[in-house]
Formats: C-alpha cells, sequence, structure tokens
C-alpha cells in the first residue's frame, strides 16, 4: 500500500500519530513554562582552603601568626565585631551581615600587615579575630551557620570586594572617608544619612577632663604637643554632616590637627570608650574642657548600631548594605579575581 492509498481513517491515525508527539511536547513544554523556572545551579563556591590568610594572634611572646582559610577566618571574626545574641530574631541576619562585611573586608585588605610578615592582625585596626575554637556553644552554632549560608559571598562595586569599612555607632550620619582621612575615596564611603542609630540611648556621650589632664596628654605625641601651657581647643573645621574635622589647640605651642589624631591622642591614653567619636562639641571652662559626642568610632561605612535598629525593623542583610555602602551589590568571590 502506497500513502497515497491509504484508507481515510488509516490516514488521520497516521497523521494524529505524527501529530501525538508534537501535541505532546507541547503540552510538556507548556507546563514547563507555565512553572517558575528553576534557578541556575549556583556556581561552586570557593574551597574553604583556597584562600588561606596569615592572621596574627596573642601579643608579647604569645605572640604567633595563624594560617586560617578566609571561612575560618570569617567564623572568628563574626562574634568578636558584633555581639550575637541566641535568642533573638535578628541573631541570624546580623550574623549573616557580619559574615559578609568580615570576608569582604579580609579579601580587600589580605596584605595589609606583609611587611610584618602576615595579612591581618586581630585587633581593631584590622578587624577584632577570636579562634572560633573559644565561642561558647550556642553562639558557635548561629555563626556556622551564618558563614556556610553567606560563603564566599562578598560586596562588591565591580571590581572585586569594597573597602568594607564599618564601625559601631555613627551618630546619625555616616561620615565620608574623604572627610575623615582625607584623599580620594569611593563613592560608596561618601556618607549617608541614618535615622535608625539615634534611637538608641547610648548614641550620645560626654567627656570631662581637667586642662593640666588633657595638656599632660596632648604632649605624648610630637603632632598635638603644645609645651607647657594649654589656653584653648575648637573645632576650626567639620564636614557637612556636622562631624569635627579639624582642631585647633591653643597653648605655648598652637596646633592644628585633624580631629581623628586629637581623640587617637587621647584614646591611646583612656581607651576608645572614653573619647567615643569626632562627632563632638567643646565647652571650655575655668578648669577644663567639656566633651559632648554622638556615635562611637570613626563613622565610615556601615554604622553597625543602626543596622542592628534596621534588621529589628524588618530590613534585610540585602537592604541593609545597600544603605550603608549604595551603589554596591553582592556577589560570590572566585579566587581568581
Ligand atoms: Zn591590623
Ligand atoms: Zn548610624
Amino acid at each position: 500500500m502506497t500513502r497515497l492509498e491509504t484508507a481515510p481513517h488509516c490516514a488521520r491515525r497516521l497523521r494524529l500519530a505524527r501529530i501525538l508527539p508534537i501535541l505532546l511536547l507541547a503540552v510538556v513544554t507548556a507546563r514547563c513554562v507555565s512553572r517558575v523556572a528553576p534557578p541556575p545551579p549556583a556556581p561552586a563556591p570557593p574551597s574553604d582552603h583556597a584562600v588561606t590568610l596569615r592572621v596574627e594572634v596573642g601579643t608579647g611572646v604569645d605572640r604567633t601568626v595563624r594560617r586560617v582559610s578566609l571561612e575560618e577566618y570569617v567564623r572568628g571574626s563574626v562574634p568578636a565585631e558584633m555581639p550575637i545574641s541566641t535568642n533573638d530574631a535578628v541573631g541570624g541576619p546580623l550574623a549573616r551581615l557580619q559574615a559578609i562585611l568580615a570576608r569582604t573586608y579580609a579579601l580587600a585588605n589580605r596584605g595589609r600587615h606583609r611587611s610584618e610578615g602576615f595579612d591581618l592582625c586581630s585587633s581593631t585596626h584590622c578587624q577584632v579575630y577570636v579562634p572560633a575554637a573559644t565561642q561558647g556553644a550556642a553562639v558557635a552554632r548561629v555563626v556556622a551557620d551564618a558563614v556556610a549560608d553567606t560563603r564566599g559571598v562578598i560586596i562588591t562595586s565591580g571590581s572585586g570586594p569594597i573597602q568594607a569599612l564599618f564601625h559601631a555607632d555613627c551618630g546619625g550620619h555616616t561620615s565620608s572617608a574623604t572627610a575623615v582621612w582625607g584623599g580620594p575615596a569611593p563613592d560608596y564611603l561618601a556618607g549617608v544619612p541614618d535615622a535608625f542609630c539615634v534611637t538608641e540611648a547610648r548614641n550620645h556621650w560626654r567627656l570631662a577632663l581637667g586642662r593640666d589632664h588633657l595638656r599632660r596628654m596632648l604632649n605624648t605625641d610630637a603632632e598635638t604637643a603644645v609645651g607647657g601651657r594649654l589656653d584653648d581647643v575648637s573645632i576650626t573645621q567639620r564636614d557637612v554632616t556636622g562631624r569635627a574635622t579639624l582642631i585647633e589647640i591653643r597653648g605655648h605651642e598652637r596646633r592644628i590637627v585633624r580631629a581623628t589624631q586629637f581623640r587617637a591622642v587621647i584614646t591611646q591614653q583612656l581607651g576608645a570608650r572614653a573619647f567615643r567619636s569626632t562627632f563632638f562639641g567643646v565647652e571650655t571652662s575655668q578648669d577644663g574642657f567639656e566633651f559632648t559626642g554622638r556615635g562611637f568610632g570613626h563613622g565610615v561605612g556601615l554604622c553597625q548600631t543602626g543596622a542592628i535598629v534596621r534588621a529589628r525593623a524588618g530590613s534585610t542583610v540585602e537592604e541593609i548594605l545597600d544603605h550603608y555602602y549604595p551603589g554596591t551589590w553582592l556577589e560570590r568571590y572566585s579566587p581568581t579575581d
């Protein structure tokens, strides 16, 4: 039987036999298309050992340099830099936030202490790092989950990890890196307003110093030394957010110094908690000086107090990072970057 001789019902069956697979394919395809397409497989995260860091731990005779993987380093840094509550709904999100910060900062600053034979110190100069083995079990679990959830994730603005600077409390406006330290700075460190940290009572600080006490402290540093007499301290320049940037010190010598330097000389003697920020004013009296200020830390980048309040108010990790580092995004770090 030739095709031309095919009986009508056979021809219909044949046509149906030919069309059926196409119809079935169409139905299957339509069902597939109507479903949400599964996400493409995530790129393989970098091996835990792809990046190792040489971290200085301990001081004095106990000082050693440890080689730790990047993710191990992040596990040790997260709870040392961010209070992680284990019975608080935001404990997990804040641990994830800090893990991304710690990883980004470590990668951007690897080799900061190269001339001393290691990559990062474990103090606030770089990031505080305490080996994860010393963490309590509950905190360690939250942190380990957060580090695993964000494994390899960093903040970028298009060319590798950003300078993910952060501080305890901005006092109401994060500061421009240029205003604080001088020199050029990336757009994401230009400073943003922050209406969240200011709701916390610890936002304000005050320090009264006797005239001679302050004079002796200033004389410990060549840049602020005034000699045998201290007459006055005044703020001669503020940045657009109100943060002091230049200080005039008048005494036997007259000095103009950066506010960060002035603060550093005092915190060197009294600790960082005594003179918390450069977001301050000063009043002079017969006896000495009263400094009143807002915030805690250099004020550049992410404000941790603001981030905590935002997380409690329902902001996601991405939204928080987007506020403090505008124009940046998250990506998975590739060791070949
Ligand atoms: Zn350091
Ligand atoms: Zn803030």
